[in-house]
């Protein structure tokens, strides 16, 4: 199964992918999360790439395409994948679907997370993340059992810097500027489903489950 999600930033993607990746058996394959990597190890590409980032603008696309089309190649990606916060502009889409024309793998579907703004700005605002192992937790919905450390690791969590109010604002603009014409692009292809992902983590992968479990063999 071949799979991306598309919505805004703080919409559940990332949390709603780990789960699919791990229900499905497929790689999950998040752009943000392989951006902050090559910046916690300052690769040449993650020194670049911070700027953009930390301002919550978009990384240019033929960095991004780069790391995307790497990973795709991979072993892991051979059983399917889930694209998370990636393609993120048009020419983004139009490059992964001649990669994956190329191997004869074209995608399968297309969900765009639909959820109220005040949501989404809470969401982020009160997200701590690991900068370490890159999970992600809420002060008030999802906090770490550990409190100010992270569950799995035991890292100290950190609020990221694109998370805070100004840099919000930024994502949520280049958002309806730049990634929200995706929404037309894969209608057209007959590619698009719409979730309401404004309910618990729980319901929304219930939602979610039944509108990927149709391609679950593919
Ligand atoms: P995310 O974790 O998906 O919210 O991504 C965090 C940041 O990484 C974004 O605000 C962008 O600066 C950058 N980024 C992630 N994915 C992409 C992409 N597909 N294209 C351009 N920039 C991206």
């Amino acid at each position: 199964m071949r799979v991306v999600f598309l919505g805004a930033p703080g919409v559940g993607k990332g949390t709603q992918a780990d789960r699919v990746a791990a229900q499905f058996k497929i790689a999950k394959i998040s752009t943000g999360d392989l951006l902050r990597e090559a910046v916690r190890v300052q690769t040449p590409l993650g020194r670049e790439a911070k700027q953009y980032m930390d301002q919550g603008r978009l990384v240019p696309d033929s960095v991004v395409i780069g790391l995307v089309r790497d990973k795709l190649a991979e072993a892991p990606c051979a059983n399917g994948f889930v694209l998370d916060g990636f393609p993120r502009t048009v020419p983004q889409a139009e490059e992964l679907e001649q990669v994956l024309r190329a191997t004869q793998r074209p995608l399968n579907r297309v969900v765009t997370f639909k959820v109220p703004r005040e949501v989404v700005i809470k969401r982020l605002s009160g997200r701590r993340s690991c900068p370490k192992c890159q999970a992600t937790f809420h002060v008030e919905f999802a906090p770490s059992q550990k409190g100010a450390v992270c569950d799995r690791c035991g890292e100290t969590l950190v609020q990221r810097s694109d998370d805070k109010p100004e840099a919000i604002e930024t994502r949520l603009k280049v958002y309806e500027e730049q990634t929200a014409p995706l929404i037309q692009y894969y209608a057209n292809k007959r590619l698009l489903s719409e979730l309401d992902a404004s309910g618990s983590v729980d319901a929304v992968f219930e939602a979610l489950f039944g509108v990927l479990a149709p391609y679950s063999a593919l």
